[in-house]
């Protein structure tokens, strides 16, 4: 509302007595356009809106905030506010007694009704309505449920990328050393035993033997420690590929849309089911995109689509990005190998790994400058036996 036609309406609002029906009507008439339009306004909001007073009793809520809070206009007027968020009122503290300032809050909290959700929650003070300018708040909730979920995986997933790391790191560091210490502890012993056999020499080859059995210890460590980072043996459960692809599309989609990457995506919602395990699907269609949209420049595109026959359900991720040169083509799946600057090289070996324990496959194809289609192949849940011809 500008404040020119604020204080026009108050013009007309300090003559009150003086106005003729007719005037009067409009007058009521405009009122309630203008209100109505508020109203929509606010209802349009994907935030909920509530006005409170100092004692928490809700005057007015929109339809969002009905919305998270499960509960219709009429049970809300007359509710307060302190008895849905608990700690509320408790953190207002004595500022809502005397006419000092109000506080500004922001907290999030937890709704249970009518299913758990996060809610981000902002409180204004502010002064309106009426000559007694009684002191209100405005509130906005969000609902943040998804942006939490989203968080967490992101670090879960960065958790994984970063033991993966220290993983290739000590493999690479640790075995080379260990080598070399065994060889020589093994020359020395060689050594020792052609010199004639003493106080000295024993207490050498003592030594020898301790230092040894620690270096075994040492590549014991090492070997459990590179089995641990191994991904499980699956757990099988029946699964529509396609759900599964469009929780790891939501939780992209916001670098997708940074990098400036267009997503084409169409997969078939009949799709077969498969026996996967949700989590390591989600591990394999995660890296295939990363590493598309690592390809890419903005603007590029990222085409997804999916086809099953008899025996297989097919998911097909095109791009157009740098392509792979073909001297390249052939070491894609051995660890380590990567051709950028901060890349582990581990994520198509760990994709390769998980298809393969799921008796799936996974196919690259590629041109230099033109683009790259990964496609990954998971056998169906109802797999036709084939039937020997007679
Ligand atoms: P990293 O991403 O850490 O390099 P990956 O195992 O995920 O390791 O991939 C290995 C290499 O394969 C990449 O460095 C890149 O050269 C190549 N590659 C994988 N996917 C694509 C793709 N869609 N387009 C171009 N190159 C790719
Ligand atoms: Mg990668």
């Amino acid at each position: 509302m500008s404040g020119k036609k604020h204080s026009s309406l108050d013009r007309v609002l300090g003559r009150l007595d003086t106005l003729d029906p007719v005037n009067l009507t409009n007058l009521v008439q405009r009122l309630a356009r203008e209100h109505a339009v508020f109203e929509d306004i606010f209802n349009a909001l994907q935030e909920g809106v509530l006005v409170i007073d100092t004692e928490g009793e809700i005057e007015y809520a929109n339809t969002s905030a009905q919305r998270l809070i499960g509960l219709g206009a009429d049970e809300l007027t007359g509710e307060t506010l302190w008895r849905l968020v608990p700690g509320l009122r408790p953190s207002l503290g004595g500022a809502l007694d005397d006419d000092a300032a109000l506080p500004v809050v922001a907290r999030e909290f937890e709704l249970t009704y009518p299913e758990p959700r996060l809610v981000r929650l902002y409180l204004v003070p502010f002064r309106g309505g009426g000559r007694e300018q009684s002191r209100r708040f405005a509130v906005i909730l969000s609902d943040i449920t998804r942006d939490k979920q989203s968080t967490e995986e992101r670090i879960e997933n960065e958790r994984t990328s970063s033991v993966l790391l220290l993983a290739a790191g000590v493999a690479h560091e640790l075995g080379n050393p260990l080598n070399s210490l065994t060889i020589h502890l093994q020359l020395m012993e060689r050594k020792l035993k052609k010199l004639k056999s003493s106080k000295e020499t024993e207490s050498v080859a003592e030594s020898i033997r301790i230092c040894r059995d620690e270096v075994t210890r040492l590549d014991g460590i090492v070997s459990n420690f590179l089995e641990a980072i191994r991904p499980q043996p699956p757990d099988l459960a029946e699964t529509n590929l396609g759900e599964v692809l469009a929780e790891v599309l939501a939780f992209q989609q916001r670098e997708l849309a940074d990098r400036g990457i267009i997503l084409e995506a169409e997969t078939a919602a009949d799709l077969p089911r498969v026996m996967a395990d949700r989590n390591q699907v989600k591990q394999v269609f995660f890296n295939i995109i990363k590493n598309a949209v690592e390809a890419m420049q903005p603007g590029g595109h990222l085409r997804i689509r999916s086809r099953a026959d008899d025996d297989n359900v097919y998911l097909l991720f095109g791009d157009s990005g740098a392509g792979i040169k073909q001297e390249d083509l052939v070491r894609l799946f051995q660890p380590y190998h990567t051709t950028k600057p901060g890349g582990h090289g581990l994520g198509l070996m760990i994709v390769q790994r998980i298809m393969r324990e799921h008796g799936g496959q996974i196919g690259i194809e590629s041109k230099e400058g033109v683009g790259t289609v990964v496609t990954v192949q998971f056998p169906r849940k109802d797999r036709r036996v084939r039937m020997l011809t007679s």
